[in-house]
């Protein structure tokens, strides 16, 4: 499992500043023809204390299991964020 940001970020740096595993990147992506400019949550780095998810300031962050259908496609984008 792993923790995930949403396109709803409004990229305050707050998460990256406070993650303890330097989990925290921020950057663009294209992926399928959309570019995503955003801060983005290495899934091989997360250790899901849950920190990011209690400082975000406009709730953009979610654990992996509780994304809808919809919000699926962030951890599509981060794992192709950190494959660049
Ligand atoms: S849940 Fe913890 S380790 Fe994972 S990205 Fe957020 S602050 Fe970093």
């Amino acid at each position: 499992m792993a923790y995930v940001i949403l396109g709803t970020c409004e990229k305050d740096d707050v998460c990256a500043t406070a993650c303890p595993d330097e989990a925290i990147s921020h950057g663009t992506v294209t992926v399928d023809g959309v570019e995503y400019d955003q801060y983005y949550i290495d899934a091989t780095k997360c250790n899901e204390c849950g920190t990011c998810e209690s400082m975000c300031p406009s709730s953009s962050i979610l654990i992996d299991l509780d994304l809808t259908d919809k919000e699926k496609i962030y951890q599509k984008v981060s794992a192709a964020f950190f494959a660049q």
